[in-house]
Formats: C-alpha cells, sequence, structure tokens
C-alpha cells in the first residue's frame, strides 16, 4: 500500500539523514541537528531517541544556551561498533581496526612477496591478521571489512577486484575474503575508497569537488563531484591511468601505448631512471619501495639521470592531473598513494607549476593542489569509510523504533 511504504520510507530517510550530518559534522544538540537538517524538532527528537536507545548515539555533555535551559551534546557512541579497513595492494597487505568514532586501535602491515599472481596469499594474510585483531572483541561488534584494491572492481553481485597484472578475475574476491572469516566484506577500487575518506575527513572536507590521484604500483584517480563519488555506469570511472600522453609511448600493461600508468606508475618511473642512465644502472632493480627511495637520494644528491627521471615524472603528472582539471573543475586535487607520498614532497611545488602552465587558466580560480593528510593509512581510512558509508545509509536497520 501506498500510504504505510511512504511512511516507512520517509523514517528510514530522516535516521540516515540524521545520523550522517551528526557522524560527520557533529557532536551538536538536538536544536542544531533540526536547523542544519532541516528536519522538524520533533523529527529529531523521535529520531534521536530511538537512536540513543539503540546505543548508537550517546549524551555527551550540555552547552549554556542564551537565556535557556543547558542543551544535551549528541555524540556517536564510539564502542557501538568498529571497523577494519584493508590496504590490499601487489606489495603488501595493510590493517588497521577502528572504532566507531575512527580511532586508529590497532594495525597490522604485512609484505607480500614480488611475483605474485593470485589471491591465496592476500586473502589468507586478511583472514589472519582479522582474526587477531579482533581478538579482545565481541564478533558481532565488528559491523565489517572494507577493502581497498589496485584496478577495476565491478559492481555488485560481481565484486571482482585485480590490478592489471594479476590473474585475479575468475574469482570473487569479496565474497572468497568473506568465506575465510564470515564477516560482512566491501571491496572498491583503493582511489575510489581514498577519495571518499578524504571529503569526509581529509584535505577535502568542506569541498564538493575533489579529486585524488593515487601513485603506487599503478596510479589510478578517484573522482567525487557534488559530494559524491563519481562512479560511472559500470563502476570504472576513474580509470585515469590508462589515460593516453603518448600515442607512440610505452606499451601499457593494459596493452595500449603511452598510458600514463606506464611513466607514473613506479616500474614506470624506475624504467625512466633506466633510460637516462648512461652505462649500467643497477639501482632501480629489486623492490620497488626500497629502489623509488634510491631514485629520491640520488636525485637529492644532484645525480644527473635520477634528476632526469624526476624532471620526467613532473612532467607527465602535471599533464594528467591539468586533463583532469580541465575535464572536472576541482577545488581541490590531493595526491596519495605509497609513492604518492614518497615522492610527493620532493616534487610537489614543481607539479604545482606544470599544472598551472597547463590548465585552462578558468578551471584555475579556486583549486588547490596537495598531498593527502592520512599518510600511509590513507587507502585503510577509504576503505573503513566503505562500512561507514554501509552503516550510515542503513542505520534505520539498527533502530527499534516502529
Ligand atoms: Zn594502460
Amino acid at each position: 500500500m501506498l500510504v504505510p511504504k511512504r511512511t516507512v520510507d520517509l523514517r528510514r530517510l530522516n535516521h540516515t539523514v540524521l545520523l550522517r550530518h551528526l557522524y560527520l559534522h557533529g557532536p551538536m544538540s538536538r536544536l542544531e541537528l533540526s536547523q542544519q537538517t532541516d528536519l522538524s524538532p520533533s523529527t529529531v527528537t523521535n529520531v534521536v531517541t530511538a537512536l540513543i536507545q539503540d546505543g548508537v548515539l550517546l549524551e555527551t555533555g550540555a552547552t549554556k544556551s542564551r537565556g535557556g535551559r543547558p542543551r544535551a551534546i549528541l555524540d556517536i557512541n564510539a564502542h557501538y561498533g568498529y571497523l577494519i579497513g584493508v590496504d590490499l595492494d601487489e606489495t603488501h597487505v595493510q590493517l588497521v581496526l577502528f572504532d566507531l568514532s575512527r580511532r586508529k586501535l590497532k594495525a597490522t602491515y604485512d609484505a607480500i612477496s614480488p611475483g605474485v599472481k593470485t589471491p591465496e596469499p592476500h586473502i589468507a594474510v586478511v583472514a589472519r591478521r582479522v582474526n587477531e585483531l579482533i581478538a579482545d572483541l565481541p564478533r558481532d561488534k565488528v559491523l565489517g571489512i572494507g577493502v581497498g584494491v589496485p584496478g577495476i572492481v565491478e559492481p555488485h553481485p560481481l565484486l571482482v577486484g585485480g590490478a592489471s597484472t594479476w590473474e585475479w578475475r575468475a574469482g570473487s574476491l569479496a565474497e572468497r575474503i568473506a568465506h575465510a572469516i564470515d564477516l560482512p566484506v566491501f571491496v572498491e577500487n583503493g582511489a575510489k575508497a581514498m577519495a571518499l575518506a578524504e571529503a569526509w575527513y581529509g584535505v577535502g572536507r568542506g569541498a564538493q569537488d575533489i579529486i585524488v590521484v593515487l601513485l603506487g604500483t599503478s596510479v589510478g584517480a578517484g573522482v567525487v563531484t557534488q559530494g559524491r563519488l563519481f562512479r560511472g555506469t559500470t563502476n570504472s570511472a576513474g580509470e585515469w591511468g590508462h589515460t593516453k600522453v603518448s600515442l607512440d609511448g610505452r606499451i601499457c600493461r593494459c596493452g595500449g601505448n603511452g598510458c600514463l600508468d606506464s611513466y607514473l606508475g613506479v616500474p614506470g618511473i624506475l624504467t625512466s631512471w633506466r633510460e637516462h642512465a648512461s652505462n649500467g644502472l643497477t639501482s632501480a632493480d629489486g623492490d620497488q619501495v626500497a629502489a623509488l627511495e634510491r631514485l629520491i637520494t640520488a636525485y637529492r644528491k644532484g645525480d644527473a639521470a635520477a634528476k632526469a627521471a624526476v624532471r620526467d615524472t613532473v612532467r607527465v603528472l602535471s599533464a594528467g592531473i591539468a586533463n583532469l582539471v580541465n575535464l572536472f573543475n576541482p577545488e581541490r586535487v590531493i595526491i596519495g598513494g605509497w609513492a604518492g607520498l614518497q615522492i610527493g614532497e620532493v616534487i610537489l611545488e614543481d607539479v604545482i607549476e606544470g599544472v598551472k602552465a597547463q590548465a585552462l587558466p578558468a578551471t584555475q580560480a579556486s583549486l588547490l593542489i596537495g598531498l593527502s593528510q592520512f599518510r600511509q593509512d590513507a587507502i585503510c581510512t577509504g576503505a573503513a569509510c566503505l562500512v561507514l558509508d554501509e552503516f550510515l545509509s542503513l542505520s534505520q536497520e539498527f533502530s527499534t523504533t516502529e
């Protein structure tokens, strides 16, 4: 029937609007919630009462109002539930356990042997580490596991994660992890997950249009327009790494020519270093993290080949970001990813200058370019936001009020 259905939907919507607002902008009083969400004071009172009864919200104190009674301050109950964010990459598996207020409680990091082409080692590490992280917690308090991965993640029900170098397309990564640990699992591209975290809590907070550029073994971008993640028709929007910067350029791992990924992914940066070396350079080989560190050290010492490789990287990154700026007109561009953070401080000023020279003037009026503040926890934080997003969207499920 139409009328009851509309009533139920409205209540669900009110729960979602109120909890999401309090989560992102709180703590605050009932009156402030009403004023800022345009929900009536009586609706706010009803919804808040239900959420306090369920233990999702707490009254944490009181504020003095002018000439009136003190008003109770509402906040999220940090211990209502726990979230795990996983950064699952070709080189490593990192996990962070957060409480519901996003306070970091515990973390783990495991390096993965180079050349691993199947997901089993990654899944085994995730399962073992999740069980360690939540050993002291009631299992039903764990709201879910968010996993940020490189590459395209196809929409539900075919959640398939995988970088181009992985041969993971046959199975569902989310289902396999969920099977191993028996908890809800949400998988998303790492750059998209990180864009969500930056928009909600990071450098992008307060901005409606932001782009996160992620540099690592591969490269990608997460685009937030009008405060929402831009996914495209099949959730593959943001595959910025495979935009072309040179039609006859390097062969990319996607099979195309001249993709950004083949110049800005760490293997590509190291290839540039080798190409500029006049006689048999070997320090670009081996572990990627260590090799990139050696490149930065050589650059700082004035090594000619290292300087040329960094200059190439700045030129290509500036062009790639300028293209994004021309296409999406963002307020902020945030550079992150393990390699982005490693090399970011060395190249940031030159990249800002490069983008300024190449993006159309009209797109630059309020543009800021900076580095992610989440540092090495960025993707784990973003991945935990996937669980939070689900929790905040489904908050009515936790209410006992009918
Ligand atoms: Zn490509």
